[in-house]
């Protein structure tokens, strides 16, 4: 991972830039080309900023038959293409490079079709993960997966890293929740993959796309499966002075059979940092803390807080707070949800995604801490406890490269420690640029061929997405 190497853009595509450009833009509608400097800047780099280059051109389609359209132009110009969402991958998904065409599906934002009675909602790409369960709050359904950065990321983008969040610990991730996609291929071709239907026949095509990281086509519409809310549902705040402690009281309500919706864990800097921006009501003077949200009626959410009460008052709990209102439970979601932007506003950060088994989180939290305090780097803890799914928030300063090699490297560390706990590489952000170069700590030679005759399949060129994913083989070797 450290100094991830971009690879070097194909010279025969950049010297035929300006021809390409003016090709695209003579074959789609102007408001789809973006072929200015200033235009093509505001896509050159995601939610791992440390990382940036300028695309050869930008499209937005505003269809799927310009979507295709514009698959078919790439591919008759031999350009590589990279799509896009929110651009809030936070690891360097959606970067592009010199050579490459952004596809962004921005102008696909609709919302086509909601069946409560079949359960599903059918919306474009560029639909934002929040404005799903938004458009049927009133009628009482939701779309799980909640993403923390759900205002802004696009279903699109969600399945193609197979996103997670907070309540998915209940509920499951994007994979559990999708039911079909319309995919624009490496030809230009539009294929229907699953549907409204339950478990449709034959190969599971679907549970390739889903967490393909755009390297298997453009996904321009998406069916998702929806669930009726709650009849209620409170978190509380569980307050240790041992931050391991907090982390075996994680492993004990899971092997006591309790599944709440959510079990979030912020150590002591993710809590000072996120109160000075939410003004949460996040208790300042412990170790670590446990958010845990219940739901179903008031005497189930009751029942079950007072197991839970139980297992941490086992486990040193110090500081108990029972949301007592609406109002209170979504102060304490705001502040969870902006952590990592509240983050951002102090220090450059990368953010490890890697998952270890939930028995072994005090084990990896005390190696995370070693490694970072190793590295001379500050590091702030805050992630799905629930589901092992560790997000260290590495502290650095991107204008000074040694400093920013430091905390690389130790992200290397951490991302490793957690393949050899049991665990893997990435739990929801996926591999992208970031951990492409580490995919062989996890995967075998043999296991990684596999994976790329499969992509082959879809994309024998390697257009979509090049950089990513794989290890990074020269284009020349
Ligand atoms: C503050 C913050 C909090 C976050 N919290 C979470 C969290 O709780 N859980 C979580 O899982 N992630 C989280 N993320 C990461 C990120 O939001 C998700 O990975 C999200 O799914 C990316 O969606 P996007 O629309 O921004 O996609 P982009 O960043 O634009 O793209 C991501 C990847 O998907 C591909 N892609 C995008 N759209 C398509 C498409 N239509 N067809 C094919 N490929 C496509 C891109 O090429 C790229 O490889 C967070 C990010 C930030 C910045």
């Amino acid at each position: 991972m450290s100094a991830i190497r971009m690879p070097t853009p194909d010279p025969a595509i950049l010297a035929r830039a300006d021809a390409i450009r003016a090709a695209l833009a003579a074959a789609l509608p102007a408001e789809c080309v973006v072929t200015d400097e200033a235009g093509r800047r505001a896509f050159e780099t995601d939610a791992l900023t440390a990382y940036r280059r300028l695309p050869l051109a930008v499209l937005l389609p505003r269809s799927t038959e310009e979507t295709a359209l514009a698959l078919k132009l790439c591919r008759q110009h031999g350009v590589n293409i990279v799509p896009r969402g929110a651009g809030t991958s936070l690891a360097g998904g959606a970067v592009p490079q010199e050579d490459a065409v952004v596809v962004g599906l921005s102008k696909m934002n609709r919302i086509l079709e909601v069946n409560y009675a079949d359960r599903y909602a059918r919306v474009e790409a560029g639909v934002t993960n929040l404005s799903i369960s938004e458009a049927m709050a009133a009628d009482g359904f939701f779309y799980a997966p909640d993403p923390s950065s759900q205002l802004a990321c696009t279903i699109g983008g969600n399945v193609a890293n197979n996103s997670g969040g907070a309540h998915c610990l209940k509920y499951g991730v994007t994979s559990n929740h999708l039911m079909g996609v319309r995919l624009v291929t490496f030809e230009g071709e539009v294929v229907d993959i699953g549907g409204p239907a339950l478990d449709p026949a034959g190969l599971d095509f679907l549970g390739l796309i889903c967490g393909a990281e755009g390297q298997l086509g453009i996904v321009t519409e998406v069916f998702v499966r929806i669930l009726p809310l709650a009849e209620g549902a409170r978190p509380a705040l569980f307050g240790f002075d041992d931050a391991e402690d907090a982390s075996r009281c994680v492993a004990a309500i899971i092997g006591a059979g309790i599944l709440p919706v959510a079990m979030e864990y912020m150590d002591n800097l993710a809590i000072e940092i996120t109160e000075n921006f939410a003004h949460a009501g996040y208790p300042l003077d412990v170790e670590a803390m446990l958010i845990i949200e219940c739901e179903g009626s008031t005497p189930e959410i009751d029942a079950e807080f007072a197991r839970i009460l139980e297992i941490a008052h086992a486990h040193g709990v110090r500081v108990v707070r029972e949301c007592q209102s609406a109002m209170e439970a979504a102060q304490i979601w705001k502040g969870r949800k902006s952590a990592f932007g509240a983050t951002g506003r102090i220090a450059d950060y990368i953010c490890m995604d890697g998952t270890v088994p939930t028995g072994r989180l005090p084990e990896a939290l005390r190696r995370v801490g070693e490694i970072c305090a190793a590295a001379g780097l500050r590091v702030a803890n805050v992630f799905h406890a629930g589901d092992g799914n560790m997000h260290p928030l590495i502290l650095y300063n991107v204008n000074d490269p040694k400093e920013q090699e430091k905390a690389e490297r130790a992200g290397e560390e951490v991302l490793a420690m957690s393949v050899e706990l049991g665990g893997c590489l990435t739990g929801e952000h996926g591999v992208g640029l970031e951990k492409r170069d580490l995919m062989s700590k996890q995967y075998t030679p043999q296991e990684l061929a596999q994976q790329k005759a499969v992509r082959a399949v879809f994309d024998p060129e390697g257009r979509f997405n090049p950089a990513k994913v794989f290890p990074l083989e020269e284009r020349a070797a």
